[in-house]
């Protein structure tokens, strides 16, 4: 039922306005890109249980009470929140996994839903849907018991999604081998190859610029050669 509403929300997206479903984000591949962020030192953003918990409150998956209340739970349980730590980072890995080889590795998607389940299957809580803005909405997970226990569930729902919404196929690892960055593709037909136009897109474009430059001259040579 959730996976229904979700694909016909995004067709009609889709159908309203191309450039809002181009910037549809998936957050589960936004998690998977924290391994390499480039403004984190040494290229990890989940460095500790804060950071973690400062991504999950940007990414809009816990509000700042919510993420107040578990920092200060962490004081008192620095194992647990250490193993939460390592449990998202266990995460993290699967789900890159999923996001490179997904949609042409069958072993991956069973590994994937293997991690997925293990999740889902260990928390009790409430979901909730909540309006964070106007005509923006989030889907809400209260955990009940272990408040660190059901921190991945949004994450991993995301991935559990692009399952049910059979769209691994659009889920590419950046065309330069430098960039590790994950992204869906929501181009028309398919062709994006680059997490990002202003920064490896155009690095690309710039490099086939020089060598085209680069031919020119030379056949430029050729003739004077001749
Ligand atoms: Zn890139």
């Amino acid at each position: 039922m959730i996976a229904s509403s979700a694909a016909s929300t995004r067709s009609q997206r889709r159908a309203r306005s191309p450039e809002r479903a181009a910037s549809r984000r998936r957050l589960w591949l936004e998690f998977v890109n924290t391994d390499t962020a480039p403004s984190a030192p040494r290229g990890d953003l989940l460095r500790d249980f804060g950071t973690l918990l400062r991504w999950l409150v940007d990414a809009r998956v816990i509000d700042t009470d919510r993420a107040g209340g578990l920092s200060r739970r962490a004081l008192l349980q620095p194992a647990a929140a250490t193993a939460t730590l390592v449990d998202a980072r266990r995460v993290r890995a699967a789900m890159r996994q999923l996001a490179e080889r997904g949609a042409t590795s069958t072993r991956t998607r069973e590994d994937a839903i293997l991690e997925i389940n293990r999740v889902l299957g260990r928390s009790a809580g409430t979901r909730r849907l909540e309006q964070i803005e106007p005509g923006r909405y989030v889907r809400v997970f209260v955990p009940t018991g272990d408040a660190f226990a059901g921190l991945m569930i949004p994450i991993v729902e995301s991935a559990a999604d692009s399952l049910v919404l059979d769209e691994l196929d659009r889920v590419h690892r950046c065309a330069d081998p430098r960039c590790p960055r994950v992204f869906l593709d929501t181009s028309r037909n398919g062709t994006r190859r680059w997490c990002d136009m202003g920064t490896c897109g155009n690095r690309a474009k710039a490099a086939r610029h020089r060598a085209r430059g680069a031919s020119r001259l030379g056949a430029n040579a050729d003739d004077e050669a001749r």
